[in-house]
């Protein structure tokens, strides 16, 4: 990244990094030996093997002391890089994350492995709240969760100068800076909260924000001092990446034969606006009622399918909609971007985008929430030329900051512009998704891993083949009229005069007496939009950026007019036409592991046990143990405690508590096989 208009300001007052983030960054776990604490731990505890890419450099780093910062996907297992040094290191580890109502969870999933933790926050009494500072100084707690506001209160700050501090971790640190999605003004007190401590501890940062810029601002807000920093590969090759063009008035039915057809999966539907989460969860309880009185999908045993969920709900229904979903009580959540931020439910298995997200950082994001556990999962994002418009529209009315002045907010929305571009061209592009993702995150080519020309994870590029259609006489029109209404007019009305359409609204321009009038009545709107969109992005045609989208000529527009032109677009070709308003139900979710009978109706029943177990602690079903967990249990079949420990995600505290019930559940199936 070069040093940018917008480069040149940072939050005022601001110290400016002078660190050279190339020079610093880790190659990924290149030579390091395992710190043997570290494995051990990770054994116990968590009950796994391995450290994954990444881990074990961090681990080792805070280990010895120094401050790092961590950019991995959702997904990529953050949580433990610091959770494994927390269990080592003598004193208590204070853990920074942004959302309380998450809070609850991840502390419930570590006392569940064995490692005691405990959170501060507002859902608690002083009493309450007393209590588990006396644990903490009293070294019965190994993590302590507090959300950044907590750092500003006398109490806490009381509490955090007489506490032996091992390690202050941030979660997702990105939120101190504002060029990321989620700027949160708390963030910006916690270098101050560190710089206070009697001693300082090692800091630890994490993100899933992988651009230079927020980590940048990561290393000089929190104060990191020289830290390691390690970037992991930004592939999830569990994920199946979808796009799917379509116009608005199918998407709401196409969601809801999705989740009747997948009625055993937990899943997250992203909307744009409030009102479209309450509208849209609505419809799919009744569209999938309606299925279901129909026979149509097997989902007899579910009441409710989908909770909708935003900021504009009281916190005690936002408290509940989360609650339900997190413990399977309701299938799939319908949701603004202000669900999911930390969220840890492991077996989420579809993420759907209902509109376009505004940067392919958000969608990463958003969709990344899907396949935690790795199991695949799919994500898949229907879109439209209109959502286009539309988030050009918000960028340019809605951005205010006060703190910025009116250049500097314009350098800000310009760099949004350019984010809102790269996620237009990832809807567009005919290239591999994963591919196409991973390059934007800064990877060579090729980080998605590939056999026989398609990508690992899967996506609907690889798998289809692109039909070309010579559309030269399309943009040769659209060119002309652009011509013929002077550059004057929106994309919209440019439609309209092609189609030799007599709407009022375009009688002020006299169509009938434009040459281009009516030129194209016989093509589909949706082409011409797409011809023209696609003009757009290839230089032949601009866009205003302001208010009004008024098309104009780009710098390769004579081209249209020379005897050579020509012009193609391509379009996926999927099985069928009806494929892009249902979705393909015949294939299985995601590809890879398909059980056979057998193994699938052991893993329904351990997932029956599971979710028992659950209701009886009142905890979330995957705080039990994960989806991934339970399909290596299935593959395993132990039937003593050393082979139950042998499963991916058992460890001790694991097979003490659950141990017995599940060893025998598959007693008791194996028997009944023989
Ligand atoms: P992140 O915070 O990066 O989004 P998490 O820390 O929630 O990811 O980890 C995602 C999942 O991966 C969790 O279920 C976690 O238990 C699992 N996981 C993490 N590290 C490992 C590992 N070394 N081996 C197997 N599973 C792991």
């Amino acid at each position: 990244m070069g040093k940018t208009r917008a480069g040149r300001f940072a939050l005022r007052g601001q110290r400016t990094a002078l660190l050279h983030l190339e020079t610093m960054t880790q190659a990924v776990d290149s030579a390091d030996s395992v710190d043997p604490r570290a494995l051990e731990a990770l054994n116990r505890y968590f009950g796994y093997d391995s450290f994954r890419p990444g881990q074990s450099g961090i681990v080792s780093a805070i280990l010895t002391g120094h401050d790092v910062l961590g950019v991995m996907p959702t997904g990529a297992g953050k949580s433990i890089c610091y959770q494994i040094p927390a269990a080592i290191l003598p004193g208590v580890a204070i853990v920074i994350s942004p959302l309380i109502s998450l809070m609850r969870d991840q502390v419930d999933a570590l006392n569940d492995v064995g490692l005691p933790a405990a959170f501060i926050n507002t859902t608690q009494t002083p009493d309450e709240q007393d209590l588990v500072f006396a644990q903490a100084l009293s070294g019965q707690i190994k993590l302590l969760y507090v959300a950044p506001e907590r750092l500003e209160t006398e109490r806490f700050r009381n509490f955090a100068v007489r506490v032996p501090i091992s390690l202050v971790a941030v979660d997702e640190a990105h939120c101190v800076s504002q060029w990321g999605q989620d700027f949160r003004s708390s963030y910006l007190g916690i270098g101050e909260f560190i710089a206070g401590l009697p001693t300082r501890p090692t800091v630890a940062a994490f993100t899933a924000t992988a651009t230079e810029r927020v980590r940048r601002d990561i290393v000089s807000i929190l104060g990191l001092h020289t830290p390691s920093i390690t970037v992991t590969g930004f592939d999830r090759p569990n994920l199946y990446f979808d796009v799917i063009s379509m116009p608005r008035k199918d998407k709401a039915s196409w969601v809801a034969s999705y989740i009747a057809s997948h009625p055993d999966e937990s899943g997250i539907v992203y909307c744009a606006t409030r009102k479209e989460t309450e509208a849209l969860a609505e419809s799919l309880n009744s569209a999938v009622a309606e299925l279901r009185a129909a026979g149509g999908a097997d989902v007899s045993d579910i009441g409710t399918i989908a909770v909708a969920y935003h900021g504009g709900m009281s916190a005690d229904a936002r408290e509940k909609a989360q609650r339900d979903f997190v413990t399977d009580r309701v299938p799939v959540v319908v949701a603004t971007n202000a669900f999911g931020m930390g969220i840890d439910k492991s077996n989420v298995r579809f993420v759907i985008h209902h509109n376009m997200p505004e940067s392919i950082e958000a969608y990463y994001q958003e969709a990344g929430r899907a396949g935690r556990d790795g199991e695949p999962s799919r994500c898949t994002l229907l879109w439209n030329e209109s959502d286009i418009v539309t988030r050009r529209r918000l960028l340019d009315s809605d951005y205010e900051n006060e703190r910025l002045t009116p250049e500097e907010q314009e350098a800000v929305r310009a760099s949004k512009r350019r984010l809102l571009d790269a996620m237009v061209g990832y809807c567009r592009t005919t290239d591999c998704l994963h591919a196409y993702m991973t390059r934007y995150f800064g990877e060579t080519a090729g980080a998605a891993a590939k056999t026989d020309g398609k990508c690992v994870g899967g996506c609907a590029n690889c798998e289809h083949t692109f039909e070309t259609i010579d559309v030269t006489d399309i943009a040769r029109a659209i060119s002309r009229c652009v011509h013929d209404v002077n550059q004057h007019v929106g994309s919209g009305k440019i439609v309209k005069v092609l189609r030799g359409s007599k709407a009022q609204d375009l009688s002020y321009l006299n169509p009938e007496s434009l040459p281009s009038f009516g030129m194209l009545d016989e093509v589909p709107e949706a082409r011409i939009r797409d011809v023209l969109s696609q003009m757009a992005t290839d230089g032949f045609l601009t866009i205003a950026e302001g208010r009004l989208p008024i098309v104009g000529f780009g710098p390769r527009a004579a081209e249209t007019v020379a005897p050579e032109f020509h012009y193609d677009i391509k379009k996926i070709k999927r099985a069928d036409a009806r494929a892009r308003r249902t979705p393909d139900v015949s294939t299985p979710a995601v590809g890879s592991y398909v059980p056979d009978d057998g193994d699938e109706a052991l893993f329904q029943k351990l997932r029956a046990l599971r979710l028992d177990i659950a209701r009886e602690l009142g905890k979330p079903p995957y705080i039990v143990f994960s989806d991934k967990t339970l399909r290596d249990m299935v593959r395993v079949k132990p039937i003593t405690d050393d082979q139950f420990l042998a499963v991916n995600g058992v460890g001790e505290s694991k097979l003490k508590q659950y141990g017995e019930r599940f060893l025998a559940a598959i007693r008791e199936d194996s028997g009944d096989e023989a």
